[in-house]
């Protein structure tokens, strides 16, 4: 039936974490469900197909750590290669890094120079648009690495965050709108 609903009952609000005063987005409840897991994927992999089905992107691009989880699945529905994006010092061969600002102080991502080749087209999955910040970055680390953004895709968007705002005019895909 109704997807954002169902992800709605499989996602669990866990107040003060990992700090005091944020209430975390728990999606273990639904990637245990392999009904729920399966619909999500499918879902998310649709970003990567045009209005005919047709696989329309070259790379799926996912970020540590729970984006791992998403796009992994995702890159194999859609058939095509899958491209981490770490935390400084996870990504063993060269990399490319972008800085970005937190709310206290600031964050680095990574991905290795040699994972997209010049005009792939790029599906970045993730399971939560929040400030924006982490989509932001590693839609500047695939632009740095030749590739060219279709889309982002996520499970969640927090709509009183302005994450939507961060990624500019870049195509976003939201299952489920907190
Ligand atoms: P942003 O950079 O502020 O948009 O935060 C998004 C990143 O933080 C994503 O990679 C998420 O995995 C993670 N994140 C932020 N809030 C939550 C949450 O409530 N649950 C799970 N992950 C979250």
């Amino acid at each position: 039936a109704d997807l954002s609903a169902l992800i709605d009952g499989l996602v669990r609000d866990v107040e003060d974490f990992p700090k005091a005063g944020v209430t975390f987005k728990d999606i273990t409840p639904l990637l245990d469900d392999h009904a729920a897991f399966t619909q999500v994927v499918q879902a998310l992999a649709a970003a990567g197909r045009d209005a005919s089905g047709q696989v329309v992107v070259d790379k799926v691009v996912g970020m540590e750590a729970r984006g791992f989880i998403l796009a992994a699945p995702v890159a194999l529905a859609l058939g095509v290669g899958f491209v981490p994006v770490r935390k400084p010092g996870k990504l063993p061969w060269e990399t490319r890094s972008v800085d970005y600002d937190l709310e206290y102080g600031q964050e680095t991502l990574q991905m290795h120079t040699d994972a997209l080749t010049e005009g792939d087209r790029v599906l970045v999955i993730d399971d939560v648009l929040a400030t924006g910040g982490t989509a932001a970055a590693t839609a500047t680390l695939v632009q740095q690495g030749g590739g060219v953004l279709h889309g982002l895709a996520v499970l969640m968007e927090l709509s009183f965050l302005p994450g939507r705002a961060a990624i500019g005019d870049l195509p976003l895909t939201v299952l489920h709108v907190v």
